[in-house]
């Protein structure tokens, strides 16, 4: 498979780094093709401003999502943007690796779906009417492709549990997972995620690697989480809201949008 790895942390001898390492080396080694988008080594620009659509006459008002359709639509995004585009485009899967900073990605990475991400091309796809809200939730532009997370985390993984108390880890990363990769199309595979890490001792370095590598080999086979798809039946339109006779009756929340037939 081709792989971009999309890297957001500012120092290469980190944890982060070396880990990157190991899933690169883990990967070629399984015969993928790997791309690396190191976003702090390249200086990313994370925030949408006027530099982004310098076609817009100075006075006129800058509405992004609008600015963002006509961009693309007119090829006019600007080159570091459509540079990543063309690696979406050419990779089979995505990887996005950083380290847990308050709840979520690191401004960065944020910056680079803003803008990457853009109308036409991850979102505003498909026909929107009243029968169809358009191909998102399991299709759209990157259908047919993987995606996953490979985080690290300070706090201790039971604090992530059901009851913990900064919440489960899948909820924490519904937003990203649901919102930013399955939203286009990707089958997103479950995270990789390292706990406790900011006390980590060589063996539970030994430990987390080993655990990497066996997900790198496995990225072809896994099973995807199995969230329900926008277009299957499952949601009523335009309400969107899932059908009332699916799901566990006392669910609430983010578990709501599996299939548990397919877990
Ligand atoms: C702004 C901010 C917000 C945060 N918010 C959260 C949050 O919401 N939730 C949460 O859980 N945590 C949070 N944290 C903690 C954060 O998630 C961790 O500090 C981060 O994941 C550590 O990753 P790193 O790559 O920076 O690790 P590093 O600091 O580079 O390394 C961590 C430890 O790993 C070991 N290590 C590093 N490299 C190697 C190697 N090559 N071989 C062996 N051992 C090695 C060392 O013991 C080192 O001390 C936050 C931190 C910051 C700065």
């Amino acid at each position: 498979m081709r792989v971009l790895l999309v890297f957001a942390h500012p120092e290469p001898r980190s944890l982060n780094g070396a880990l990157r390492d190991i899933a690169i080396k883990e990967l070629e080694s399984q015969g993928h093709e790997v791309c690396v988008s190191d976003l702090y080594a390249d200086g990313w620009k994370s925030e949408i401003d006027r530099a982004d659509f310098p076609w817009l006459a100075p006075d006129a008002q800058l509405i992004p999502g609008a600015a963002s359709k006509r961009a693309f639509e007119a090829n006019a995004l600007t080159a570091d943007v459509k540079a990543e585009i063309e690696k979406l485009r050419w990779a089979d899967m995505l990887i996005l690796q950083f380290p847990l900073w308050w709840f979520t990605m690191p401004a960065i990475l944020k910056g680079w779906v803003d803008r990457v991400f853009a109308y036409g091309f991850a979102y505003g796809v498909g026909e929107h009417s009243d029968k169809r809200w358009g191909d998102r939730y399991g299709e759209g532009t990157l259908a047919g492709k993987r995606a996953m997370l490979i985080v690290t985390a300070g706090g201790w993984q039971e604090h992530y549990t059901p009851r913990g108390i900064n919440g489960p880890i899948d909820d924490l990363l519904f937003p990203i997972n649901h919102g930013i990769l399955y939203y286009p199309g990707y089958e997103v595979l479950p995270p990789f995620v390292v706990y406790r890490v900011d006390r980590f001792d060589e063996a539970g370095f030994q430990s987390a690697a080993e655990r990497l590598r066996e997900r790198m080999r496995t990225i072809k086979t896994a099973s995807p989480i199995p969230y329900r798809r926008q277009n299957g039946g499952d949601y009523l339109i335009p309400s969107m809201q899932l059908r009332t006779e699916l799901g566990d009756p006392g669910a609430t929340g983010f578990a709501l949008h599996l299939d548990s037939t397919n877990l």
